[in-house]
């Protein structure tokens, strides 16, 4: 007897062949799928206590989203049409200082999470301050996660003191290491231009002594590259590199400005990457040769990154996006094409976390974490290739249920851990008080 069966739908199992079965069946028994396939007709199905319908719809692994700042939901919208270095040290920077505490960090969170299960995103990768508030906000929500303590040389929420921030970051590290079968503690430095080469060495300390994932965002930008040549004679990634900070434990954020020597020491390395489209494209820090990387057999998954420079966290808009951004840039409409795309938000964002061994495609053994897409729309219709409509057509909004380690967390797009009315209430709220203060300067 298994606990759930879903059967009818398209199943795109997103294994190494990119499997997919019309009318397939996926059975799950506590948090595990059991079994992935074709049954020969309803009369052979096996018993569940419970039987899903997905006729007409896609049947998928729950996406990963791999770079967020859950808190900032908060900020969405709140300066948008500046440069990088503006938007940060003149509106993002200057509200947090002011705004970021442990409640308005558990507000944002539970903001973020909503959106993206509503939105089939299963498991997210973050990084921010005030990471032990993240987690507790995360924890209610269902959701998996990998969540990181933000290290900066500057005073940050909840590390006054910078002097401290590896501590800190090994402290939360080794606090929340082992806990939750679906949250684990990460070390999240900002960047190489933020932290000093002390820094960036005790923070992979931290992460290295707990098997914990080490992210930081890396040549987002020219100028970053411009400077790191100027103050250390090398580009920010050859800079990793030489404080050997560079290893399959290591999550690679933008990557924008690499050039075929850097592209060579990360493949070499086996550190991962994240390519965040949307938001690289509305701060114009440039287009990040993911095609040349995933040549080079670099792990490249796809990020949002915050809410604040994206502006929302659905990740079929991020694989629209990337899908057709390289196309355009390269003039090449072959490159990026859906199946790539697919991966890169499923089995390759999972591998960047160290996780693909448990999610990111639906095969038996690994947890039941499923996406069901609701196909019975105009805007889906006809259907000659589900990875197309996944990448192409759908939206988030298309998504009707979500299980995460064979629990639902929303089903017919209600979702069921979170109590969605009281938070949005409490996020105006917030809002509001932000929105007064930002007037004020
Ligand atoms: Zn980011």
């Amino acid at each position: 007897m298994f606990d759930i069966l879903i059967h009818n739908g398209t199943i795109v199992t997103v294994d190494a062949h990119f499997t997919m079965l019309l009318r397939g069946a996926v059975a799950v028994r506590g948090d595990t799928i059991q079994r992935v396939w074709q049954p020969r007709g309803d009369a052979s199905l096996p018993e569940a206590r419970e039987t899903v319908d997905a006729l007409g719809g896609l049947v998928l692994p729950g996406l990963v989203n791999t770079h967020t700042h859950l808190p900032m939901s908060l900020f969405r919208g709140l300066a948008d049409d500046l440069p990088l270095s503006v938007w940060l040290n003149d509106h993002i920077f200057p509200a947090e200082a002011r705004f970021i505490t442990p409640q308005s960090v558990a507000a944002g969170t539970r903001l973020s999470c909503a959106e993206m299960l509503l939105s089939g995103t299963t498991t997210c990768c973050d990084g921010y301050f005030l990471a032990d508030q993240v987690t507790g906000a995360v924890q209610g929500t269902g959701m998996r996660a990998v969540i990181g303590q933000g290290v900066i040389d500057f005073p940050a929420p909840g590390v006054p003191d910078p002097a401290l921030n590896a501590d800190h970051a090994r402290a939360f590290v080794s606090h929340w290491q082992g806990r939750s079968a679906l949250l684990a503690p990460s070390v999240f430095c900002h960047s190489p231009y933020t932290c000093s080469s002390d820094t960036l060495l005790a923070a992979k300390k931290a992460a290295d002594e707990n098997g914990a994932l080490f992210q930081i965002h890396v040549a987002e930008t020219r100028k970053e590259v411009d400077d790191s040549r100027s103050a250390h004679g090398c580009s920010p990634v050859a800079r990793l590199q030489r404080l050997g900070l560079l290893d399959a434990r290591t999550l690679l954020v933008h990557s924008v400005w690499v050039d075929p020597y850097d592209i060579e020491i990360i493949a070499r390395s086996g550190a991962r990457v994240v390519h965040c489209p949307q938001s690289n494209m509305k701060l114009a820090a440039g287009i990040a040769p993911v095609p040349a990387m995933l040549r080079a057999g670099i792990n490249a998954g796809l990020g949002t990154d915050g809410c604040a420079s994206n502006n929302d966290l659905d990740l079929f808009g991020e694989m629209d996006m990337a899908a057709k951004l390289h196309k355009v840039h390269l003039a090449d409409p072959t490159v990026m094409d859906a199946q790539t795309v697919l991966r890169m938000a499923t089995i390759q964002g999972a591998a960047c976390l160290g996780l693909d061994g448990r999610v990111g495609s639906l095969e038996a053994g690994k947890q039941a974490d499923i996406v069901i897409v609701d196909g019975h729309q105009p805007h889906l219709t006809p259907m000659y290739n589900p990875a197309s409509h996944l990448v192409y057509a759908a939206c988030g909004a298309d998504v009707r249920h979500v299980l995460i380690a064979g629990r639902w967390v929303v089903r017919q797009r209600k979702l069921l851990t979170i109590d969605l009315a009281p938070l949005v209430a409490e996020v105006n709220d917030l809002a509001h008080h932000i929105k007064l203060q930002a007037a004020k300067v």
